[in-house]
C-alpha cells in the first residue's frame, strides 16, 4: 500500500499540483451543473444526492485521492449557495477573493499552530505585526494598539465581554434591541447577568433611552455594546453620542463592527466609523466586508494590557523560562489551544489590494446598495423600507404580507432562483438582499429586482 504524500516539504508542492487541477476542475464542473446561485429542488433532492454520494463514508478500500477529491468536491460545488453568484445576496456571507483562498492554501499546507512558538515561528511573527496594523488601523491615536484574530464577530464579542468581566469581576451588559445575538449569548455563557436592552429608534440605539439605562445603572460595572453595521439592515449606532454618555456615566463601551468595520479603509466612508476609537473594544470581521474565507474575525483593544486578562501557561507550551529566554508566549492570544493561522490570508490581502483597493472594493459594494435602492423606488410593485447605510437592502412587494414575502423568498430558494435573506423592521417582514460581491453590475441588480417582483406574483 502506498502512503499518501504530504503537502510540506520539499516534495508538498509536487504532490499537490495534480491534485489542485482535480480540485479546480471539479469546482467548475459543481458550479456549471448548477448554473445558478444554489442547486432548484430545495433540502430533500440534495440531502439524498449527497448521501448517495458519499455512501459508504468509509469504504473498506479507498477509491484514491483523484476520485474522492473529483466526486466530492464536484457534489460540494454543486450543491453550495455559492455567495459568488450575483443572485446569491442573503447573509454577511462573503464572496471570497481568489487570491485570499490562495493564500490559505499554504496556510493549510505548512499547518502552523498558533498556539506556541515552535510550531509557528513565522506565522506567530507575521501575526504579531498584522495584528498590531489592524489595530492602529481602529486606535490610530493609541500607543500600544493590539488585536486578536478569532474565528468570527461572535468569538470576538465573547472575549470582549470576558475582558471587561475580568476588569470588574462582574460586569452589567447594556445593548440596543438590535445587538447581534452573540452578545447575550456570551453574557449567559459567561454567567453574567442577562443584558439591559434599550430600545432602538429608527434602527439605531437611542441615546436618551441609553441615558436613562445608564443612570438607573449607577455605581455598577457597566459593559454597553453599539453595532456599527446591524446585521438586519446595516444601521450604525451614534457612536460619538453613545461614547460621550459612556464617559459621563462611568461606562466601558464595546463597539460591534463585525460588518461595518472595514468602512475604516474608505475616505468616502470612514466617517460613519467617527467615535470608533472610543471604545474598549472593537469587533470586525474581514469575511464580511473583507472578502476572506471563513474565519477571520479580530478583537482590537486600544492597548495591549488589557488582554494580559487572557495570559494562561501550559508548561508543553509556554513554560516560564522558555518564555524568558525571549520565546514568544502565545497562548495568551486565544482561548484556544491549536490555532490556524487565519492571519496569513488576511496579510496577503492587505498587501495585495493596499488601502486604496480595499477602499475600492468596499466602496463599490456600499455604492451597489444605493443604485439596488434606486432601483427599489423605481419599481412601483417594491417598496423600499430605508435608504441603504452600508450594503443592506431592505425591500418587499408593495402591499403583500408578511406571509407573502415569506413564500416569495422560500420560492426563490427553492427554485434555485436567488438567495435572499429576510429581517423583521418596524414591525413588518421584509426581503433582506445584502450585497458583499464588489462585481455586481447594473444587469446583475435589474436581475435581483424582477425576481422579486416576478416570485411576488402568485402562480
Ligand atoms: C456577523 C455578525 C456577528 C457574528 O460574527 P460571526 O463571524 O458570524 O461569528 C456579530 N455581530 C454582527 C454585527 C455581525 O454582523
Amino acid at each position: 500500500m502506498t502512503i499518501p504524500p504530504l503537502a510540506g516539504g520539499t516534495a508538498g508542492p509536487d504532490a499537490l499540483r495534480p491534485l489542485l487541477a482535480v480540485v479546480l476542475d471539479a469546482l467548475r464542473a459543481g458550479a456549471v451543473a448548477r448554473g445558478g446561485p444554489l442547486p432548484p429542488g430545495g433540502p430533500a433532492p440534495l440531502t439524498r444526492a449527497v448521501r448517495e454520494t458519499v455512501t459508504p463514508v468509509v469504504p473498506a478500500e479507498g477509491h484514491g485521492a483523484a476520485e474522492a477529491l473529483r466526486t466530492l468536491v464536484e457534489a460540494f460545488a454543486y450543491g453550495a449557495a455559492d455567495p459568488a453568484d450575483p443572485r446569491c445576496a442573503a447573509h454577511l456571507h462573503t464572496p471570497p477573493l481568489a487570491l485570499a483562498v490562495a493564500a490559505d492554501l499554504a496556510a493549510s499546507a505548512l499547518n502552523p499552530s498558533l498556539d506556541s512558538w515552535d510550531q509557528a515561528p513565522a506565522a506567530s511573527a507575521l501575526e504579531a505585526e498584522v495584528t498590531r496594523a489592524l489595530a492602529a488601523e481602529v486606535y490610530p491615536a493609541a500607543p500600544r494598539p493590539d488585536a486578536l484574530v478569532t474565528t468570527g464577530g461572535t468569538e470576538a464579542n465573547q472575549l470582549a465581554l470576558l475582558l471587561a468581566r475580568e476588569r470588574h469581576g462582574t460586569v452589567q451588559v447594556v445593548c440596543g434591541a438590535h445587538t447581534h445575538h452573540s452578545v447575550r449569548r456570551s453574557a449567559w455563557l459567561l454567567g453574567l447577568p442577562a443584558p439591559v436592552t434599550v430600545p432602538a429608534r429608527a434602527g439605531t440605539t437611542d441615546p436618551a433611552a441609553l441615558d436613562d439605562a445608564l443612570t438607573a445603572l449607577h455605581g455598577r460595572p457597566v459593559l454597553v455594546t453599539a453595532t456599527a453595521g446591524t446585521t438586519d439592515t446595516g444601521h450604525i449606532d451614534p457612536l460619538p453620542g453613545i461614547a460621550a454618555l459612556c464617559e459621563r456615566h462611568g461606562a466601558e463601551l464595546h463597539i460591534d463592527a463585525a460588518y461595518g468595520g472595514p468602512l475604516l479603509f474608505s475616505p468616502r466612508r470612514r466617517e460613519l466609523l467617527r467615535g470608533l476609537d472610543r471604545a474598549h473594544s472593537v469587533t470586525l470581521d474581514l469575511h464580511k466586508l473583507g472578502w476572506q474565507p471563513i474565519a477571520a474575525g479580530i478583537l482590537a483593544v486600544p492597548d495591549h494590557t488589557l488582554l494580559a486578562p487572557l495570559s494562561h501557561t501550559a508548561d508543553y507550551l509556554n513554560p516560564d523560562d522558555d518564555t524568558e529566554a525571549g520565546l514568544p508566549d502565545l497562548l495568551g492570544r486565544s482561548l484556544r489551544t491549536t490555532r490556524r493561522p487565519d492571519i496569513l490570508k488576511i496579510a496577503v490581502t492587505l498587501r495585495a489590494l493596499g488601502r486604496n483597493g480595499l477602499a475600492d472594493l468596499v466602496d463599490r459594494t456600499c455604492d451597489a446598495a444605493q443604485d439596488l435602492a434606486d432601483l427599489v423606488e423605481k419599481t412601483p410593485a417594491l417598496e423600499l423600507h430605508q435608504r441603504p447605510v452600508l450594503s443592506t437592502v431592505l425591500l418587499r412587494p408593495r402591499g403583500a404580507s408578511d406571509d407573502t414575502v415569506a413564500a416569495v423568498r422560500r420560492g426563490l430558494l427553492h427554485d434555485g432562483r436567488a438567495v435572499l435573506g429576510r429581517a423583521r423592521a418596524d414591525g413588518r417582514l421584509w426581503l433582506k438582499a445584502t450585497l458583499l460581491n464588489p462585481h455586481l453590475t447594473p444587469d446583475d441588480l435589474d436581475t435581483l429586482i424582477a425576481l422579486v417582483a416576478e416570485g411576488s406574483i402568485p402562480r
